[in-house]
């Protein structure tokens, strides 16, 4: 019988940095729960060969399932069979994903930035989600600031790598506050110096906003510069992305992917994540940067993540029009988080063509990919 322990490609294949420096596994780990090193102060090959990354190589290897001990939590990216021993095989780094900032002009309900970024804080829940978001976010606030809490006065309490699910749960604290940052764009050039020839796609996204990053275009020059073969990917709410960027980007081909997260076929259902966003504006740039790169090679994306609230036929089937409409390609994932789909499996059979690679419908398996 094969082995049927479970790991991911990220602890293996991948370098995530933050907008502070720091690098972690991976975007699940947006909160930098299980930091392996800080660019400011390592080479990437120091701490991609480092004692720290082969400890969450370990860590991941010690669970068969889909939890992982490195941050506490089951990981949906851990989807591949074990073979052999991983720990023995060389490793080299095929993903670089850098962060340039962490800075972002929304607050979308469920993500991250909202406990990183210290002007929002539970006061804002009520006006942003509404009641039953309000709930769900004061229980969580209060149980992480109750795990400072106990830490502090228990110092003997080993760290989360050491508990069992359960109580690396409930003694999960606030995210540390230095997570906030940008990075100088000659750190991040010389990160992707450092990042060596293997590496397939660079994303040059993670949380926070990236066409707030001033010098974005140089970074994605530098890319092309150094690692003229690599893929280059960004992820945007689209409501910074202006045009006199989108023409350099379009016109040197800085970019082979762009996503577009706009999550509704309208206003009001749009503005029921995207805090801060508004439907017209994001909707409107991602058409016109998808009109001006036909034929640039650059691939447009309009990405949709489904939540309960826009999970209805019409608007599904209102994006697959309007998709068609304007000719954009439209991809559909699955928030996995607060507010997820409820929908059935069966009943969303006609999104399959329209999922984005390795993204399973509700309820399905998720694919071994990135
Ligand atoms: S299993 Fe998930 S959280 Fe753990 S190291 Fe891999 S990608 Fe990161």
């Amino acid at each position: 019988m094969g082995d049927t322990r479970l790991r991911c490609r990220h602890a293996f294949e991948t370098v995530t940095v933050h907008g502070n420096g720091e690098v972690v596994c991976s975007i699940i780990d947006g909160r930098g729960d299980f930091v392996v090193g800080n660019v400011y102060k390592q080479s990437l090959p120091q701490i991609f060969n480092g004692p720290r990354f082969q400890e969450l190589r370990r860590l991941v290897l010690s669970t068969p399932d889909q939890y992982c001990r490195a941050i506490g939590k089951h990981c949906p990216l851990k989807t591949r069979h074990v073979s052999g021993d991983e720990l023995e095989q060389p490793v080299q780094i095929k993903l670089l994903a850098i962060e340039p900032t962490s800075a972002c002009d929304l607050a979308c309900l469920t993500c991250p930035i909202r406990d990183f970024d210290s002007s929002i804080s539970w006061r804002n829940a009520y006006r942003d989600g509404g009641m039953k978001f309000w709930l769900w976010d004061s229980v969580r606030r209060f149980k992480q600031h109750t795990a400072d809490v106990i830490r502090s006065m228990v110092p003997s309490i080993p760290d989360t790598t050491q508990l069992n699910p359960m109580t690396a749960k409930l003694l999960r604290g606030r995210v540390h506050t230095n997570r906030n940052g940008t990075l100088p764009l000659s750190v991040i050039q010389r990160v992707i110096e450092e990042a060596g020839e293997h590496v397939e796609r660079v994303d040059f996204f993670n949380y926070g906003e990236p066409f707030l990053y001033r010098p974005l275009n140089d970074a994605l020059r530098h890319v092309r510069k150094i690692l003229p073969k690599t893929e280059i990917a960004i992820s945007t709410n689209g409501m910074q992305v202006h045009e006199n960027v989108e023409d350099q980007i379009i016109s040197e081909r800085l970019l082979d992917w762009l996503l577009f997260s706009v999550d509704g076929s309208d206003a009001e259902h749009y503005q029921r994540y995207r805090i801060g966003g508004t439907f017209e504006t994001a909707f409107g740039n991602l058409c016109r940067f998808s009109r001006k790169a036909k034929g640039s090679g650059i691939h447009v994306i309009w990405q949709y993540v489904v939540f309960e609230w826009n999970d209805s036929d019409d608007q599904l089937k209102r994006a697959i029009d309007l998709a068609a409409d304007q000719d954009l390609t439209l991809w559909f994932d699955f928030s996995g988080t607060w507010g997820r789909s409820r929908r059935k499996t069966d009943e969303l059979q006609y999104l399959v063509p329209y999922l984005k690679p390795f993204v399973p419908l509700p309820g399905e398996q998720r694919y071994d990919g990135r």
